[in-house]
């Protein structure tokens, strides 16, 4: 199944390409299980893509980096084609209505998507070192350390998003083209269950919360890959951490262990508006600190307050932008 998607992406690349035209995609390392983003600059490269259960990464991020022209290349004069799991998408659709990107220049391609898996958690299930991987229906055949043989259900390997459905939804929008079957995969995602309790619950104490944050926060190491992987975070060289005028104490990385928190609470300030839960920020972090359980804390206040749900539409503006002069505080 994933095989002939992966070819039905390549034949519509072909049949919708033009001159002058990008695309952003995915394609193999030679790690096993690690895909790597792939910019493919001409025709003839579209047969290198992948598309397969390791491809994690989320590719909206580049869009930033598109529009301040930083992937172009010099003779780009037509549409970028971006691949996109349906969680994906909802970052490229949250992009355009922060107006991040021009919807003219984009060509969405949204993919159906049975799950995807996290490499690190199969690398921990083959107690650390995987030589080769197959898929054979709902299972990952891997060879470990002396040839060992093992099968893993892919499920078990799940990212932590891809469990409970709520990060499925494919976003109202009419201008992506969908590779698979749409009916069917509507049907999937509606049968997954929204049971997972959020981490971070409601009923707790400030106290509580504190100690939460504290313990959760306590080992990072100020690395700025949350950031840089995040598409809700698009400063850029603007951003507050990157301004050597504002010279601002506790926002020095060199003081790291103690000062930390404050990096974060101006980054759950900066992006719970926008924050799609896409999970990219938790995937990065090399002290694996689980990221989206503030984050999902986050949606979920901005559901609760203003029933908005980041990434749904293209048009619809993030509520703590979209004020009336003449509001309480304005
Ligand atoms: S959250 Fe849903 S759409 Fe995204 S990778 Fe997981 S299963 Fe696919
Ligand atoms: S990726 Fe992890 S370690 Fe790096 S700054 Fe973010 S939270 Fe800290
Ligand atoms: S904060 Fe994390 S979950 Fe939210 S959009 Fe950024 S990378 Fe994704």
């Amino acid at each position: 199944m994933k095989k002939q998607i992966e070819k039905n992406i390549k034949s519509l690349l072909h049949s919708i390409w033009k001159s002058g035209d990008m695309a952003i995609s995915w394609t193999k390392t030679s790690i096993p299980g690690k895909r790597t983003p792939f910019f493919i600059k001409n025709k003839n490269q579209i047969d290198q893509l992948v598309f397969d259960t390791f491809c994690a990464v989320s590719l909206a991020t580049y869009l930033t980096e598109f529009n301040r022209k930083e992937i172009l290349p010099e003779d780009f004069k037509g549409k970028l084609h971006i691949t996109c799991k349906p969680c994906d998408a909802r970052s490229v659709m949250q992009l355009f209505s922060d107006m991040q990107v021009s919807e003219e220049l984009v060509n969405l391609i949204v993919i159906q998507c049975d799950g995807i898996a996290d490499e690190s958690k199969l690398t921990k299930i083959m107690s650390g070192y995987v030589s080769n991987i197959e898929e054979e229906n709902d299972r990952f055949i891997c060879k470990g350390i002396g040839g060992t043989e093992k099968s893993v259900p892919i499920r078990d390997c799940w990212l932590d998003k891809c469990s409970d459905g709520k990060n499925c939804d494919l976003p109202y929008y009419y201008g992506y083209y969908f590779v698979g079957n749409e009916t069917e995969y509507r049907k999937r995602i509606s049968n997954l269950l929204h049971t997972k309790t959020d981490l971070v619950q409601d009923t707790m104490s400030p106290k509580e919360l504190k100690k939460l944050v504290n313990k959760e926060l306590s080992s990072c190491i100020r690395c700025n890959a949350c950031r840089n992987v995040c598409p809700a975070c698009f400063c850029s060289d603007r951003c507050v951490f990157e301004q050597p005028k504002v010279n601002v104490k506790y926002l020095d990385s060199e003081d790291a262990s103690k000062n930390n928190i404050l990096y974060h609470m101006i980054r759950f300030n900066h992006v719970a508006p926008n924050c799609t839960g896409c999970g990219e920020c938790e995937r990065a972090c090399p002290m694996s600190i689980p990221l989206s359980m503030f984050y999902k804390y986050f949606n979920r206040l901005m559901w609760e307050e203003f029933e908005y749900k980041p990434g749904k539409t293209n048009s619809e503006r993030q509520k703590l932008l979209s004020y009336h002069l003449g509001e309480d505080l304005v």
